[in-house]
């Protein structure tokens, strides 16, 4: 097998017992010896490769424990509005996009993000009339920067079925014409995310093929070599994703190594999943494994829809919403246990946290330590939910990257008492929960220096508050690399082979343009990826775009 020796580095490689080293050795895909320059140079035949890493900070690569890498891709495929300044401005550039698209992601819908009708120089609202006037054939859905109030034209309306007869669906509004029912084109809350619904993921296999590709391709670039991703949600059928997948791993093609989280949310699908497929989690190889069931068991803070014990702060009459009824969520999780699937569940509300932890108590045995049960997101917490998390090996999958946008917020929404204790992942891992890093993108960017960069310094990305955001639950920047590496290997059960720069570990890992070690925490954000080698294999290196 192919041998390289890897050398005048410094090298940080998460092994607790030799936390740094200069050079390493990789046989085929594994690291086979690390050690300083002249003990690894003593192995040095004549056909072995070098590389010299120039005195780089290398660290091992970066797993991204959740994120929906297609609806990452897709999101590219949207209408880029954020720029526009008028309404004029928005036709411009949907015109824009009709005369160059090359293909269809959404049917025949035209899907746009971004515009804030506050940034307009005129500050108004776009209309259904408006967006006729580009298209009246093709539906038109066009979200604003929020993603909690969208536009539709006449054509999307009539296909969501909006009309003067439907009256506002729980949670949401469909906004009237002056003195009429008439629906005048704008959609608040579930009623935009019902509006969601209608419009058609991509079918084909090949077009989701290179959508993962393209996504994969970016993802690189910023040092993520390992994966999990929740992509059921972006298309129609499952098993256009299982399929793309499958053949780009048989083709060699797939070089960052996946997890696939199912998004399977009754009991019927869940059931008829298995039953068709036969899949299970850990199933499938190093580049390609099935993961664990995704459940979603509450919405989100921005909208008050994540379940709350006590009444949200900024709004007496809303405690958010439990998506299932406790017997009715044990029981997806326990057919799930019984067919071998590891189990995730969204929760971000308290009472969610609490919901599923009294369930995964319920279900597992004492010594039944080994489920490594997931709560993606844990947002709102106390102590008592962490040390419950800790009691029963419960993984938190945390967005460090949320924190600079929901630190405007959630104060407000929650209150001082329960901020204190939420978001506290220095607690968390002081507390003994496996905790794993990433970026639910495409909600924040996948950029994991940016999250790093968050839950070392606690700041938005102006630097703001300078003391931190509740400092005291800062992580060094060893403890963060540590949750974007040993702490989502575990998640995946993979904790002996990724994760750390060490014999017998796969060679997955990066070269950084700066040494994330000693840099002020401020720079951290700014962080770039000269080199990613999945395998052994350099799958990105700077120098080489820039060549080209
Ligand atoms: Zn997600």
């Amino acid at each position: 097998m192919k041998k390289q020796i890897f050398m005048n580095g410094k090298v940080m490689t998460m092994n607790q017992e030799q936390k740094e080293c200069e050079a390493f050795i990789v046989e085929g895909e594994h690291i086979i010896k690390t050690g300083s320059n002249e003990e690894i140079l003593a192995f040095q035949k004549d056909k072995i490769k070098i590389v010299d890493l120039r005195g780089k900070r290398v660290i091992p690569g970066l797993n991204d424990s959740h994120m929906h890498l297609l609806g990452y891709a897709l999101s590219n495929k949207k209408v880029d509005l954020t720029h526009c300044r008028s309404l004029e401005e928005i036709a411009q550039a949907i015109n824009r996009y009709i005369e160059n698209e090359d293909d269809q992601y959404f049917g025949e819908w035209i899907i746009g993000h971004g515009w804030n009708h506050e940034n307009f120089q005129v500050p108004q609202l776009p209309t259904a009339v408006f967006l006729d006037e580009i298209s009246q054939e093709r539906p038109i859905l066009l979200s604003r920067a929020c993603y909690h109030i969208g536009v539709m034209n006449h054509k999307a309306l009539e296909m969501v079925g909006f009309s003067q007869e439907t009256e506002n669906p729980e949670g949401g509004h469909i906004d009237r014409l002056p003195n009429s029912e008439k629906p005048m084109g704008i959609v608040r809350e579930s009623a935009l995310y019902h509006a969601h619904d209608f419009i058609p993921g991509p079918e084909d296999v090949m077009q989701i093929q290179d959508l993962i590709l393209d996504a994969c391709q970016d993802a690189v670039k910023v040092g993520l070599t390992s994966i999990q991703s929740d992509d059921f949600g972006a298309v129609k059928s499952p098993n256009t994703v299982l399929e793309a997948y499958g053949n780009l791993e048989k083709s060699g093609a797939l070089k960052v190594r996946m997890n696939l989280q199912m998004l399977l949310p009754t009991l019927d699908k869940l059931q008829r999943f298995i039953k068709t497929t036969g899949i299970h989690s850990q199933m499938g190889s190093e580049r390609l494994k099935y993961g664990p069931i995704k459940i979603l068991a509450d919405g989100s803070l921005g909208s008050r829809t994540a379940a709350l014990e006590r009444p949200y702060s900024d709004d007496e009459e809303t405690q958010g919403v439990l998506v299932y009824g406790d017997a009715q969520l044990e029981e997806i999780l326990r057919y799930g246990k019984s067919q071998g699937m590891q189990l995730a569940i969204h929760g971000i509300g308290d009472r969610t946290m609490n919901q599923i932890l009294g369930i995964v108590e319920g279900i597992f045995q004492k010594d039944e330590i080994n489920h490594r049960s997931r709560i993606i997101h844990c947002q709102i917490t106390d102590h008592a939910i962490i040390d419950k998390m800790a009691k029963l090996h419960v993984i938190a999958d945390i967005q460090p990257g949320f924190m600079p946008t929901d630190m405007k917020i959630v104060e407000r929404r929650v209150g001082r008492d329960r901020v204190k204790e939420s978001y506290n992942w220095k607690t968390m891992l002081e507390g003994g929960v496996p905790v794993a890093g990433s970026s639910d993108s495409p909600v924040e960017p996948f950029n994991p220096f940016l999250g790093i960069y968050s839950a070392v310094t606690r700041r938005n990305f102006d630097g703001e508050p300078k003391a931190g955001w509740y400092p005291e639950q800062r992580l060094t920047v060893e403890e963060a690399i540590g949750i974007y590496t040993l702490g989502s290997s575990y998640a995946t059960f993979e904790e002996n082979s990724k994760g750390k720069i060490q014999e017998g570990y796969l060679a997955d890992f990066i070269v950084l343009d700066r040494d994330i070690q000693t840099i002020p925490p401020q720079e951290i954000k700014g962080v770039t990826v000269e080199a990613t080698y999945i395998g052994g294999e350099c799958v990105y290196s700077h120098e080489e775009t820039r060549q080209k």
